[in-house]
């Protein structure tokens, strides 16, 4: 049992309620939630390891480091521009503007939950089938391991497009500040959830929630096993037919065919100019594509 991965969600509601009561904004809520979510998960991978081999070293940890500032910068300029096309996109169309406005929280917050999960699902596919969106994503899964840490390690166009198709739509359609700050927590805290090295299944629940069990397979160097494309829950792979059972065994092997995924920049610089770059275009192209 990946009792961590549910000690983690069980945690979360008295957490927000004592954030709650502490005075923090949502903004500083979000943020401590996922530092302190990220910490206990990494604690949790080295004292009960799905893989041994998959804990990240010092190189490693470093270049997570990197992503981390790196796409901390990019979410706070996306959440600027998502806000500002908000504003502007309502002012476009008023009448049509916050249908969830006055929803109650138990409602809303679900459905906030299954609605941000629908526009990342969209483009995580999209970006699997090898054009360009590939060229971005790739970065994402170039890593020989996953680990809770490398879930940081994402080009910033992704993260840019992800806040855009999941937030963007939250604004327009009126759900309550508090509401947004919830769902937001929980599909962060699931993003590094499912990729956390941590051992023990969760049965049952892969259908309900995201989990590693899951999330492992998207990351296989074989792109025919590579499904799952959710990430806090797995409601749109059920539907739309992109659901892998976690079975008894992962990948056999995680990453992208001929790209080394340690830490050496000169990768993770080709990796960041790849979308940009003809030059470093010819050097992605080299890879082999994905089907
Ligand atoms: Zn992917």
């Amino acid at each position: 049992m990946n009792w961590p991965h549910l000690l983690l969600l069980a945690a979360l509601p008295p957490f927000v309620v004592a954030c709650g009561r502490a005075g923090l904004s949502d903004a500083n809520m979000l943020t401590l939630g996922t530092l302190l979510s990220l910490a206990w998960l990494m604690w949790a991978e080295r004292r009960w390891p799905a893989r041994p081999d998959w804990t990240p070293g010092r190189s490693e940890l470093l270049r997570d480091g990197a992503f981390l500032g790196l796409n901390a910068a990019t979410d706070a300029l996306g959440g600027l521009l998502v806000a500002a096309l908000a504003l502007h996109l309502r002012a476009l169309w008023p009448a049509t503007a916050a249908p969830m406005a006055g929803v109650a929280p138990w409602f809303a917050w679900p459905l906030a939950v299954a609605l941000g999960e629908l526009g990342p699902y969209a483009l995580h596919r999209w970006a699997h089938a090898d054009g360009w969106g590939w060229r971005v994503h790739a970065l994402h899964h170039a890593p020989e391991r996953v680990n809770a840490s490398n879930n940081i390690a994402t080009h910033p166009i992704n993260v840019l497009w992800n806040q855009l198709s999941r937030v963007l739509p939250w604004l327009l359609l009126g759900f309550d500040a508090h509401v947004i700050a919830w769902a937001a927590l929980f599909i962060q805290v699931q993003s590094f959830a499912v990729h956390a090295n941590i051992a023990g299944a969760l049965g049952p629940l892969n259908r309900l929630i995201g989990t590693a069990e899951l999330h492992r397979w998207h990351h296989s160097i074989h792109p025919a096993e590579a499904l799952n494309y959710g990430t806090a829950i797995p409601l749109w792979d059920q539907l739309l037919g992109t659901w892998r059972s976690p079975g008894s065994t992962g990948p056999a092997r995680v990453g992208v065919a001929g790209v080394p995924g340690g830490a050496a920049w000169r990768v993770w610089r080709a990796l960041l100019l790849a979308p940009f770059c003809a030059r470093c275009n010819r050097a992605q192209r080299s890879t082999p594509r994905r089907a």
